[in-house]
């Protein structure tokens, strides 16, 4: 029963991770862009288990490319050669720009940033790391550090060792802001200071990031600067246009590598583009990816250079489940499903679709202060005042996401400040799907203010 399971869950499973919503809500059912609680109450699925089922819940094709698999063979660890894991490499390096083409198969997003921490380090043979204030890149002893928001720090020493935090160049809550600041084809409503299609924002939070050379880091030492493409956990925040180019350019002149985070942002969630990166103009030197190339199956990779995947080869590195042959065929399935049915089109048309809708409905109410992101990685930042951009109280925020789960829409959520809804949903999701959304969101908003 519900109260049995909330019991058992209380007494043998960490409290460090808190379920969603007041009364917690207990799946029992997946099915594309829904999920069924254990009444069989149908919800929309907005978040996908934390924007990892990216092509839907029990998608039939992955269901269907897992339990051929699981006749066949489970496990054999690197020891034994299977071609799953070369042509599942193979295909995925097909998805990558220029020179990425060496693939180490992980099993989480926290690993495969533990693992581009290393590559950086090895190959510069430098050891400082630069990432943006409210980055979110894991939660393990290495990844923590890179990691900047403090409701995810534990004070474990040496965390931070070596590791840097620039300021982060958010256009909305930052001090620079500016209309022109993203490469979201959406407007927003806000000051601007852009002359001549100059972007002061831009241009201030880049000379942060060098003033961040010149006074913090040890000169020429650079190993690395870790960046998402569009932060995820920090609220779907996007970067003034060519930041993450110049900063690219910056990192590169001061001997470090340029890693990119696409564990949300990749395999086409951003509609216009396969790799957030590819919206920045950028072909990083390492790509790190998780979530939702395995639609929920528990696989991560790290994407690299021959070049740079030869410091590899000094002392051996393997893990046991990476590149199993039941993740590498899930992995190829979401490949191929993503292919087949248009998803990146599909993320691009839906959610164009809803930021538009939320951009209306932002424009109607004062306490939606910002919306902001592409594809279907939205943002929809909340605010006690829209002028002044404080962000709404916690709980009147939760009182109105509540609200949605009860209407049959679950939001994901995140920002520093809690204050921001995320739409990150699989990419099945339909106009309808969207349509359906927007009017629970709305009848929400209305209720929180009646
Ligand atoms: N990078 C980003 C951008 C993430 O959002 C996350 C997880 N929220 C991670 C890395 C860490 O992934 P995992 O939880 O699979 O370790």
């Amino acid at each position: 029963s519900y109260e049995e399971t909330l019991k058992m869950r209380k007494e043998f499973v960490t409290p460090s991770a808190i379920p969603f919503y007041r009364k917690p809500l207990l799946i029992h059912k997946g099915e594309m862009q829904f999920l069924y609680d254990h009444k069989g109450v149908k919800y929309l699925d907005l978040f996908g288990g934390i924007v990892t089922v990216s092509v839907g819940h029990c998608h039939p094709k992955v269901n269907a490319a897992l339990e051929e698999q699981i006749k066949t063979l489970w496990h054999t660890t690197a020891i034994y050669m299977h071609p799953k894991i070369y042509e599942y490499s193979e295909k995925l390096a097909s998805k990558l720009p220029g020179d990425l083409k060496v693939v180490y198969l992980v099993n989480s997003g926290s690993e495969a940033n533990d693992l581009a921490i290393l590559l950086a380090r090895l190959y510069t043979k430098n050891y400082d790391i630069i990432t943006l204030k409210n980055a979110y890149h894991g939660g393990g002893t290495s990844t923590m550090g890179l990691t900047a928001q403090a409701p995810w720090y534990y004070p474990a020493p040496g965390i931070k060792n070596s590791i840097h935090h620039a300021m982060n160049p958010d256009p909305y809550t930052g001090i620079w802001g500016g209309k022109n600041c993203r490469d979201s084809p959406v407007q927003t409503k806000r000051n601007c200071d852009c002359t001549h299609g100059k972007c002061l924002a831009e241009d201030n939070y880049i000379n942060q990031l060098e003033s961040e050379f010149k006074y913090s880091l040890p000169r020429g030492k650079l190993a690395a600067m870790f960046a998402e493409s569009i932060q995820g956990v920090g609220g779907t925040v996007q970067f003034p246009r060519n930041y993450l180019k110049r900063a690219a350019e910056l990192v590169r002149q001061n001997g470090g590598l340029f890693v990119s985070d696409e564990v949300q942002t990749g395999f086409g969630r951003t509609g216009d583009h396969y790799w957030g990166f590819e919206g920045h103009e950028i072909i990083p030197d390492i790509v790190t990816m998780a979530k939702g190339i395995g639609n929920g199956f528990p696989l991560g990779a790290v994407v690299t250079t021959p070049k740079i995947a030869q410091v590899l080869t000094q002392a051996i590195h393997f893990n046991t489940f990476g590149g199993n042959p039941l993740a590498c065929a899930v992995g190829n399935a979401v490949l191929d499903v993503i292919d087949e049915e248009n998803l990146q089109q599909n993320a691009l048309d839906v959610g164009s679709y809803l930021l538009k809708g939320f951009e209306t409905l932002r424009d109607k109410y004062d306490i939606i202060g910002d919306v902001r992101g592409k594809g279907l990685m939205i943002g929809v930042e909340m605010v006690a005042n829209s002028d002044t951009r404080k962000p709404m109280e916690v709980n009147n925020f939760i009182d109105i996401w509540e609200r949605c789960k009860d209407m049959g829409v679950l939001f994901g959520k995140g920002g520093i400040n809690g204050n921001v809804f995320r739409i990150k949903p699989p990419m099945c999701i339909t106009k309808e799907d969207a349509k359906f959304a927007l009017e629970v969101f709305e009848g929400a908003v209305k209720n929180q203010l009646n």
